[in-house]
């Protein structure tokens, strides 16, 4: 056993260690590992105490590493959470989810109540955003939504019952960069509490916590699992939401499977190279779709060019291969057949695995205050299609989208 995991885990020791190293090491405590390099997959539902006054001292004692009930995780689920906190800078803790949706409805439901408002950006997951329409609105919480680049107007929404902030960086459709030291430095100012879904550059690539965000969300269904096979997610927090988070989770009877969190812990530790390499082929593709004519607009800010480019520059530490193009001038019809035409693009939601996947999205269905196309588009150009790059080689993956619009010519 190396000497860096006899200290693992809860930020100090790790703080200077580069994201890389910390994906390796984080989490990975003796008493949770044994001699083994990863824990055991620890099943269990019950967990039986010496005696009663041993059931007595495990009833108040509520920590992740101390046994009480399986609702509240063992050993695997520790581990992971364990790992996820180290990731982030500024962070006491994490809660695991069986889904990446389950996070941010749980960390809302952490901080809102009766009467308060939440402020959603207008770029925000779809299904979150029905969560707050449809449920929290049932709960007497009202919604509005913002548009992300528009940090004066966001400063002048916030209200005297005005209590959260939900936002996305970048938006996992349109890619919008938003500036999230200033907009954080705005809701702070007015008492909200910052929730960013982090999901698209993850913790290695983007570190929401050191820009002002009090709980940074992942679906770790997408980078963390890597393979496709599980869907989990996560809520990292602020040493002052992260009780708050903990209780609220606990009492909503929120779990992550053990054999599911012993998967995201073997995708966590490929995690860096996976997204380095999905990055790299990402921008060969962008670039590649650039120069055609039949682009209107590539949407990936990792690419020179792209709208949110430079704030990406400055904010992000890294990236992944989820990018966004525009046809010009095309209809619903063309994106099909161009779509239908590709052969190494599997057509299927999530993304984030190491197959590459390919989707139509239709940005103006779920916008409230920003339009789609955006001005900076011609408003002919409006068939958006999202790729996902996974491992493939990227030259076979330029050659499928050559063919596949070939298929669709002439316009
Ligand atoms: C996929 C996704 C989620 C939800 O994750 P699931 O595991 O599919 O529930 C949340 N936020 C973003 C940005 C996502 O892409």
């Amino acid at each position: 056993m190396s000497r860096i995991c006899e200290f693992p885990g809860m930020a100090k020791p790790h703080d200077d260690l580069k994201p890389a190293t910390r994906l390796v090491t984080a989490g990975r405590k003796p008493e949770w590992t044994g001699a083994a390099v990863n824990p055991p997959v620890w099943r269990t539902s019950t967990h039986l105490y010496e005696n009663c006054a041993a059931l007595e001292t495990g009833r108040h004692v509520n920590a992740d590493g101390v046994f009480h009930y399986g609702a509240r995780g063992g050993p695997t689920q520790w581990a992971l959470a364990d790992a996820l906190t180290a990731l982030e800078p500024g962070a006491a803790g994490t809660m695991l989810y069986p889904t990446g949706l389950a996070a941010p409805v749980c960390a809302l439901l952490a901080v809102l109540k009766a009467g308060d408002e939440l402020l959603v950006s207008d770029n925000s997951y779809d299904p979150t955003r029905t969560f707050a329409q449809r449920w929290l609105k049932n709960f007497g919480v009202t919604t509005r939504f913002f548009d992300p680049l528009d940090v004066a107007g966001f400063a002048g929404m916030i209200a005297d019952k005005s209590r959260a902030v939900l936002l996305e960086n970048p938006g996992s459709l349109t890619m919008e960069v938003c500036d999230v030291p200033a907009l954080s430095a705005a809701a702070k100012a007015g008492g909200l509490a910052v929730l960013l879904d982090n999901t698209w550059a993850g913790p290695t690539g983007f570190q929401a916590l050191a820009h002002g965000a009090d709980m940074s969300i992942l679906a770790l269904t997408k980078h963390v699992g890597g393979h496709s096979d599980l869907m989990l997610g996560s809520v990292t927090a602020t040493a002052e939401y992260y009780t708050r988070l903990r209780r609220s989770s606990l009492q909503l009877g929120q779990q992550a499977s053990p054999d599911d969190c012993a998967l995201a812990l073997r995708g966590l530790r490929t995690m860096d190279v996976r997204l380095r390499q999905s990055t790299a082929s990402g921008l060969s593709i962008a670039r590649w779709l650039q120069a055609r004519d039949d682009v209107a607009q590539v949407l990936f800010p990792p690419l020179p060019g792209s709208p949110g480019h430079e704030l990406w520059r400055r904010d992000f530490t890294g990236a992944c291969g989820l990018l966004t193009f525009v046809l010009k001038g095309r209809d619903e019809a063309a994106r099909a057949g161009l779509i239908d035409a590709l052969r190494l693009f599997g057509i299927g939601y999530s993304w984030g695995g190491f197959e590459s996947l390919v989707l139509p999205v239709n940005p103006e269905r779920d916008r409230a205050v920003t339009p789609w196309p955006p001005a900076f588009l011609d408003q002919a150009d409006r068939q958006a299609v999202r790729l996902w790059i996974g491992l493939e080689d990227p030259g076979d993956l330029i050659a499928d989208l050559d063919q596949a619009f070939g298929a669709i010519k002439p316009a």
